[in-house]
């Protein structure tokens, strides 16, 4: 990519997305991986379910004798969940049965206890019941048969796949492991929350909210570190983040001021630039290039708002594409009022998501003061993307949402 060319945001997702080093693969216990995603393909162990299963707690008869006008019936003995199939020993007879349990063999329908009244070890039936079979059974495969292809590799596993790999007898899944991320925050301005401040400084809230939004995701292995506006510096450290992180997030130090040194130490310690400035705003000087062992090293704006959306826009989905992560749909949201926005750069605008009356979603604008503003993020659910103007967008213009 031509250096001090601008890319629009989609070339420079695309120019991430082929650069990337697919994460490896470790093998862990179900109860470990939710949140993970699967990179294996996980088939079912048997037929779903795995035997006619009883599906109401009740009688099991033979349709047959319903047919036959059969009104009372010999209680012969009981069938409960978990235990070897029982047999019927005549049509005249029922056996009392518990949801979850194996069909009694001879038996193909089930009676509820609702409708059924039980006296002296005799079950007669309350009312007209249809002589249908199958009735209130769930047949053995209904939902899928053995072998069959139950969750495909780069599924997001949350709790119903969990569930699902559990069926299918899988004590442990191959799933991508969590990549070593370190956060960088450069700038000799910055000062930790809880240490004294001077007037000139500034706290140093990037780091927090980055790895906030890491933590969310369920990255558990985050580092973070803070790196003063020194070339020597930063050579050592950042030299030392990459020997053991496979993701840098770096925040500020990207622009055109005389201390914006982040990107000549990354190009001397063999960090490949892709590019350098996307045409957007904000966060035009987003920075990214490719460590000598494939690291993935992302240079953030320092200003927070820009900071935060940059994160969430390419840092988070160049993650679970390195991951192996099927990608999601967009989630996209029409606007709540119109926004007028001249530049021809693509525009991520704050929203707070909220429902109308009918329980429709819509993007409703929350502009910042800039793009040092972060306070006005507070209570916003994440940002929009407006698509290069000079432009208005009206009321119920549709795109793409990201949430924080
Ligand atoms: P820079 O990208 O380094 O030029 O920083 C741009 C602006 O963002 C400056 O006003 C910085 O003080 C501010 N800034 C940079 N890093 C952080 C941070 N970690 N937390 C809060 N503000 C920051
Ligand atoms: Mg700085």
């Amino acid at each position: 990519m031509l250096a001090g060319t601008l890319i629009t945001p989609r070339l420079a997702e695309e120019a991430i997305y082929s650069r990337l080093t697919c994460l490896p693969i470790e093998s862990l216990p179900l109860t470990q991986c939710v949140g993970a995603t699967l990179r294996e393909n996980i088939y079912a162990e048997r037929d779903q379910p795995p035997f006619d299963r009883v599906a109401m707690d009740g009688m099991a008869v033979d349709s047959e004798a319903l047919l036959r006008g059969i009104k009372r019936f010999r209680i012969q003995g009981m069938q409960a969940a978990g235990t070897p199939q029982v047999k019927l020993a005549d049509g005249d007879a029922a056996i009392e049965v518990m949801t979850g349990a194996i069909l009694p063999l001879g038996c193909d329908c089930v009676i509820p206890i609702e409708q059924l009244e039980v006296a002296e070890g005799y079950s007669s039936l309350r009312e007209d019941v249809p002589a249908v079979p199958y009735t209130n059974v769930d047949r053995r495969g209904n939902h899928s048969r053995q072998g069959a292809l139950l969750l495909e590799a780069g599924t997001l596993l949350r709790a119903p796949e969990i569930a699902v790999a559990a069926s299918a007898g899988m004590a442990r899944v191959r799933v991508s492991s969590q990549p070593a991320i370190m956060i960088v925050s450069t700038g000799d301005e910055l000062i930790e929350p809880g240490d004294p401040i001077a007037e000139f400084q500034v706290r140093r809230s990037n780091a927090y909210a980055v790895a906030a939004t890491l933590r969310t995701r369920g990255f558990g292995r985050v580092g973070d570190d803070h790196v003063p506006d020194n070339e020597h510096l930063m050579l050592e450290r950042l030299a030392l983040h990459l020997t053991t992180h496979e993701v840098v997030v770096l925040s500020g130090g990207v622009s055109m001021g005389k201390f914006d040194l982040v990107p000549k130490v990354l190009q001397q310690l063999g960090v490949q630039q892709v590019f350098h400035k996307i045409e957007q705003r904000p966060g035009k000087p987003m920075w990214f290039g490719i460590g000598p062992q494939g690291q993935a090293v992302f240079g953030l704006p320092g200003n927070p708002v820009s900071t935060l959306v940059c994160l969430i826009r390419y840092v988070i989905p160049a993650i679970a594409e390195a991951m192996g992560t099927k990608r999601a749909q967009p989630e996209r949201l029409a606007l709540a009022s119109p926004v007028t926005f001249q530049p021809a750069l693509t525009y991520f605008l704050p929203v707070a998501i909220e429902h109308d009356d009918w329980g429709r979603p819509w993007a409703n604008p929350r502009r910042t003061k800039g793009s040092g503003d972060f306070l006005s993020l507070t209570g916003t659910d994440g940002f929009v993307e407006l698509p290069p103007g000079p432009n208005t967008y009206p009321k119920g213009f549709v795109t793409t949402v990201y949430r924080w």
